[in-house]
């Protein structure tokens, strides 16, 4: 006889138990302190989970932003950040990274209230962000070198200088809301620039926390400035006759967007934008451990993640084979509230996120595509029947012309792709205008590495994907200029000075 499954808590029992420090404020962080927006617009916050409106922010204005601006021009200018050894700065960071730790529940679950994350990700946000915080700071050494180099011709010696770049524009989208900051806050505050951040309009309230521990940490005024509002803010802040480089994540159209008002400034930028990544099942792959790392390679975070392989190439030899597993794999993960800590797959992170998945269902069924599992709007109960929950999908017999083979779509849809041979593989999965991640299954390592090694994008995993905090990550093509992560990270924030002497 099998025990009865435990009672799961309903949406409403679960959320009225949380008490969360931050849901309807009017501030921003601005020179050192929260101070009252300027801007008198609203913003909500929806939970994605059930729709409701839990909290809201000021909808900035051009007055935030040059108050914000402002703040860090001067803390660049004439305050202590820069001047300061790389090795105290980093002293700030492992601060501001303890201040984060503390935090920890508070941003996992805020940010799970904001974008529907489930709690089992955002519960690694604040243990990411720290991580990244200690390994920028342990670059500091590096920095705080002595850099003399020879003339090859043996006249004399340059003594090279790396500069912070200055006040930064950093904005990042609703998807990781607290990582995808961080690694830009990180490596500029080790740089010793000043910054101003702009999150996502979706997730606005999470990202306090960690301003909160660089207040705590006691970071000197105006080095960190935050402010909330549309993407027209973000234009504006983009834009700023203050600001020295943009670093952005977010879509390929607004990057494009970013780029084009950074070219004409001549301000430097990184953009860290779509993706539309491939996963290689070789023949010889074990197509267990596959399923093992399969939704966090591929459907991580409800299919919202930057890098994942949303489609997968399977040998015709053994495409049914692969098929099923996915199916079976995907249709196991539990899809419940967020809140709930087993909970595999939450909901789209908006409304508007779930309309577009949606319509890539729509457009794949309309073309012939074929849904193993999934395929349609997700019916929970228990509170939850408002939310944006799209099931989880599979879709097999999907040719690459199929707009879901070729577009990111960003929600919980797989497409499984049959291929010849290992050339036929290899030219799908670079038969896109992205280049961000990809993955190759194989036993064979020295094979599969030989397959990595043709696949035209930034980043390629091995039978499973992480991001490694000390190599480099960024996209090609439309995926992106420029990479994040790594000692190649630090530099979009340095700027280089040689100084000649004989
Ligand atoms: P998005 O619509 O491009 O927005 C990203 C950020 O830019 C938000 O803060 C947004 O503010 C702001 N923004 C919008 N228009 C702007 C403008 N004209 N000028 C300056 N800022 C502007 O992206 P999203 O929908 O939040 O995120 C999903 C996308 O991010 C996906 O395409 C995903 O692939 C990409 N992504 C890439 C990576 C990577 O590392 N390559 C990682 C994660 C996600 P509002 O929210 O107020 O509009
Ligand atoms: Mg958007």
């Amino acid at each position: 006889m099998s025990a009865p499954a435990p009672a799961t808590p309903d949406a409403l029992s679960l959320r009225a138990g949380l008490e969360l420090p931050y849901t309807h404020v009017d501030d921003v962080f601005s020179g050192g302190r929260w101070t009252p927006a300027q801007g008198t617009g609203r913003n909500p916050v929806t939970d994605p989970a059930t729709g409701e409106i839990w909290g809201s922010v000021p909808d900035g204005n051009a007055e935030d932003i040059d108050a914000a601006v402002g703040a860090a021009r001067q803390a660049f200018e004439s305050g202590p950040w820069r001047r300061m050894s790389a090795t105290d700065r980093a002293g700030y960071l492992l601060r501001i990274a303890e201040g984060i730790e503390a935090r920890a529940e508070q941003i996992a679950l805020t940010n799970t209230r904001e974008n529907g994350s489930p709690v089992a990700e955002s519960r690694g946000a604040a243990a990411n962000a720290a991580s990244i915080l200690r390994y920028f700071a342990s670059l500091a050494p590096r920095l705080d070198a002595e850099d003399v180099r020879p003339f090859p011709s043996g006249v004399g010696e340059s003594v090279v200088r790396r500069d912070p770049v200055g006040v930064c524009a950093l904005i990042a989208p609703w998807n990781f809301p607290i990582n995808l900051m961080v690694i830009k806050l990180a490596p500029a505050l080790l740089a010793g620039c000043s910054v101003v951040m702009k999150p996502a309009s979706p997730t606005p309230l999470s990202f306090r926390f960690i301003v909160d521990a660089v207040a705590a940490a006691g970071v000197p005024d105006g080095v960190v400035n935050l402010v909330t509002g549309s993407g027209r803010l973000g234009d504006a802040l983009v834009r700023h006759p203050g600001v020295d480089k943009v670093a952005f994540t977010g879509s390929t159209p607004v990057g494009r967007k970013i780029a084009a008002a950074a070219g004409e400034l001549l301000r430097p930028v990184t953009l860290e934008l779509g993706g539309k990544s491939s996963a290689i099942v070789l023949p010889d792959a074990d197509l267990e451990a596959m399923s093992s790392v399969l939704v966090r390679s591929c459907m991580r975070n409800t299919g919202q993640t930057c890098y994942i392989s949303t489609r997968i190439l399977a040998p015709a030899s053994r495409y049914d084979e692969v098929v099923d597993m996915v199916t079976a794999t995907i249709a196991a993960g539990r899809q419940e509230d967020p809140l709930d800590p087993d909970t595999v797959f939450g909901p789209c992170a908006t409304s508007s996120q779930f309309n577009t998945v949606m319509e890539y269902v729509a457009s794949a069924h309309a073309e012939g595509a074929r849904a193993t599992t999934g395929g349609r709007a997700a019916q929970l109960g228990g509170g939850l029947e408002d939310g944006f929950f799209v099931e989880p999908t599979v879709f097999a017999d999907v040719a690459p012309s199929l707009r879901i083979a070729r577009e990111e779509i960003f929600g919980p849809v797989l497409s499984v792709l049959r291929y010849d041979d290992v050339d036929d593989a290899v030219a799908l999965a670079n038969n896109t205008r992205f280049g961000l991640g990809g993955l190759v299954f194989g036993e064979d390592q020295d094979a599969a590495l030989a397959v990595a090694d043709r696949i035209d994008s930034g980043s390629v995993g091995l039978n499973f994907f992480a991001s490694n905090h000390s190599a480099p990550f960024g996209g090609r093509h439309d995926s992106g200029l420029g990479t994040e992560y790594g000692e190649e990270g630090l530099s979009a924030y340095l700027s280089y000075k040689s100084i000649h002497r004989r």
